[in-house]
């Protein structure tokens, strides 16, 4: 069981600090193993409690004749008159259950004024259990040479195992490992802070550092546009992000405004990684969903994917496979973001997405697959650029205008641009449908922002 301990604000966030440890520990090592514990026995990582009384205050709403009819209550772990699960004995310590409010600022330890919110999750059914279809898939895809010259990656997953997770146990697990890849880079901020999961009697449960985000358009603007600095961050983290997180494929269904946010308290003076420091003013953050999957890679090189997986998805994916449209022959991109200052071309592998309705289910199961990096670059791109003030950012300051150009053929790029300007609800699957993606794209994005970085 986690050591949460009765005390101090410290001791209760150490324990779900051993908790997630104990995650990604299980997910770098033996994920067998945790199929076998996860939700299951008093040895899984976080806490499954269904015979919880409290329910996170709601005993106290309950009246006198509704209290006395409780019954089977475990005698040996009473907490006063009614059974409470542990992770609802930590909370009533750091914030008042009876006045049913979901959230609380700590008032003391390390944490001292941060905001945490009690987010409650749709209900179903919670699991964790291996899956070979997309092997079976995988194993198709590989025999097409364009495809793995598109997706090498693609090949490092030939011995994974799939693991598929109901939504908030996948959730849970994408988010908190890719905390930890970010960590090792200084981007933990780039996501939402989950501290803990638990479930209490029927319900599933995150407790969620609230940062009080902002949205594009409440950032400083002076007149139509944003300023050079505040462009060019946003820019920079994005594709720092899916820089980082290359290696583990991590994959996006297409975001919507509410999946990326931004921060003037919470971000660190400059950002990076690797051989590249950038100064900024501002934080983004990026949302994990639960329909993003990840590639968990072991310490001994061992890989895992995990994915939110339905039986609905997993039968369309299985009468209608995912075959991969990739161009044979490389295309020229006209790339004018040059340390001499001149344009060049630049030849680049292209792919486009299948023209296939259930687009959405593919990417969840199959997102490994899916370009994951490349993909999940250009659908936040879309996104940012279908905000009015942060494309004419864009357009208005050269160098970054050159960036987003030498990301697609000038047709294509035409044809992106007039929607964009013209729509307010942009469909980003249909935009970038029928487009000619690079492969290359993450690659290609950092090796520019470094480049714009050194300008004088
Ligand atoms: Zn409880």
């Amino acid at each position: 069981m986690p050591l949460v301990s009765v005390g101090s604000a410290d001791d209760i966030f150490s324990g779900f600090d051993y908790s997630r440890d104990r995650l990604i520990d299980f997910m770098n090592r033996d994920f067998e193993g945790l199929t076998a514990v996860l939700w299951k026995t008093g040895d899984s990582p976080f806490i499954k409690d269904i015979g919880c009384q409290c329910k996170l205050g709601a005993y106290h709403k309950l009246s006198i004749e509704q209290r006395l009819g409780l019954k089977d209550i475990p005698a040996s772990i009473y907490i006063g008159d009614y059974y409470k699960c542990l992770p609802c004995s930590s909370l009533s310590i750091l914030m008042e259950m009876e006045s049913g409010c979901e959230e609380f600022v700590v008032e003391f330890g390390e944490r001292l004024g941060q905001t945490y919110k009690i987010v409650k999750f749709k209900r179903g059914l919670r699991y964790l259990k291996s899956f070979d279809y997309p092997k079976s898939i995988l194993t198709k895809l590989l025999n097409d040479r364009n495809y793995t010259k598109c997706e090498p990656g693609a090949s490092k997953l030939i011995s994974a195992q799939f693991y598929g997770a109901d939504g908030f146990t996948n959730k849970m697990m994408v988010n908190m490992y890719t905390e930890s890849i970010l960590m090792q880079n200084g981007l933990q901020h780039m996501i939402p802070y989950i501290a803990t999961a638990f479930i209490c009697a029927d319900d599933s449960y995150y407790l969620v550092r609230d940062d009080k985000k902002l949205r594009l358009d409440d950032l400083d603007k002076s007149g139509d546009v944003f300023s050079f600095e505040t462009t060019f961050s946003i820019l920079a983290q994005v594709i720092s992000f899916f820089h980082v997180m290359e290696p583990y494929q991590i994959s996006f269904p297409f975001p919507t405004s509410d999946d990326i946010s931004f921060s003037k308290s919470i971000f660190p003076k400059e950002f990076g990684h690797r051989d590249c420091r950038i100064a900024s003013n501002i934080s983004v953050c990026i949302n994990i969903s639960e329909d993003c999957g990840i590639t968990a890679i072991g310490k001994s090189d061992n890989t895992t994917r995990v994915f939110h997986h339905t039986e609905a998805d997993a039968r369309s994916i299985r009468c209608t496979p995912f075959t991969p449209k990739v161009e044979s022959l490389t295309f020229d991109f006209t790339n004018c973001v040059t340390r001499g200052g001149c344009c060049v071309i630049n030849k680049a592998y292209v792919y486009r997405l299948p023209n296939r309705k259930n687009m959405l289910q593919t990417m969840r199961q199959l997102g490994a697959f899916m370009y994951p990096s490349s993909l999940g670059l250009y659908s936040f791109l879309v996104l940012l650029m279908s905000n009015e003030c942060f494309y004419n950012s864009v357009k208005s300051y050269k160098q970054l205008d050159a960036l987003w150009c030498s990301l697609f053929l000038e047709l294509d790029r035409k044809e992106i641009e007039c929607a964009l300007i013209s729509h307010d609800n942009v469909n980003i699957f249909k935009l970038l449908r029928s487009k000619y993606l690079r492969c290359d794209a993450v690659k290609h994005g950092w090796e520019l922002i470094k480049l714009i970085n050194e300008r004088p």
